[in-house]
């Protein structure tokens, strides 16, 4: 009896295991696939493989269509997420976007720059630190509060502010709605040197967008806030144009402007 129920219990043994490797094994390679996968998905490699580092869950989508083809609206360079959607922002027509607008903040460090954003309801796409820190604070989807101005010819809007910004031109080169945005922390003064971290940064930067909403790299298509908006004079006159491959850009100087005496320009 004892010896029945001993082979018994090795037959039971044997049957759990048979069943043990003839379901699971199979299973082991899907699983070791998830493994893999998972592995990729560490570094947000995507399947074309462009991204570094791991992005919070509030990051835009990889890929976006508008006409002319798809988009890549999230930076192939590093950026840092901690502040992305805490700015205003508005909608806005993907296939209109193909400009850049530099700006300078007029303090000296990001979080100020972020903060006062918040404060007056307004926005960017993009901060560079002085340290070359490229904080990420609207989705490049997004429409940013940067540069608008009121066409000189629209009284609706001129009458809707007690000291509205007119644009320079009836057609400005630049629009909130057709733009990306970038503010460089720099105080504006004339003793206030953008540092080497900043150009490095601002290079890869306006590249990396450039290419991919597939922005000319020109004097028509990056811009400076000088040019948009009448009584704007940033980025100041210390940003080296030649820094971003545009060294014939159209100055401050050469629109008649010069910057406010306190920032201490000869
Ligand atoms: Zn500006």
């Amino acid at each position: 009896m004892e010896f029945r129920y001993i082979i018994a219990g090795i037959l039971v043994v044997v049957l759990i295991t048979v069943i043990f490797l003839g379901f699971v094994t199979p299973l082991f390679p899907i699983a070791q696939n998830i493994i893999n996968l998972s592995k990729n998905n560490v570094g947000f490699k995507s399947p074309s493989g462009l991204y570094g580092e791991t992005p919070p869950s509030t990051v835009p989508q990889d890929v976006q269509v508008r006409s002319g083809g798809p988009v890549l609206t999230r930076p192939k360079i590093d950026v840092n997420y901690e502040h992305f959607g805490e700015l205003n922002y508005a909608d806005r027509s993907l296939s209109d976007v193909n400009k850049v607008v530099l700006h300078h903040t007029g303090d000296d460090n990001a979080a100020q720059t972020i903060n006062t954003l918040k404060a007056k309801g307004l926005s960017v796409h993009y901060v560079v630190d002085r340290d070359g820190t490229i904080y990420y604070l609207v989705d490049e989807t997004k429409t940013a509060f940067h540069c608008g101005c009121c066409r000189p010819s629209d009284t609706s809007c001129l009458n809707k502010y007690s000291n509205p910004p007119v644009c320079l031109e009836e057609h400005p080169v630049a629009t909130n709605l057709d733009s990306i945005g970038i503010e460089i922390v720099n105080t504006g003064e004339y003793s206030d040197e953008y540092t080497e971290e900043q150009y490095s940064a601002i290079n890869a930067l306006v590249k990396d967008v450039a290419e991919r909403w597939m922005i000319p790299l020109d004097d028509n298509h990056i811009v400076g806030h000088y040019e948009v908006t009448q009584g704007k004079w940033d980025p100041s006159p210390n940003f080296d144009w030649s820094r971003i491959g545009l060294a014939d850009h159209v100055m401050l100087e050469d629109l008649g402007k010069t910057p406010p005496s306190w920032a201490g320009y000869p």
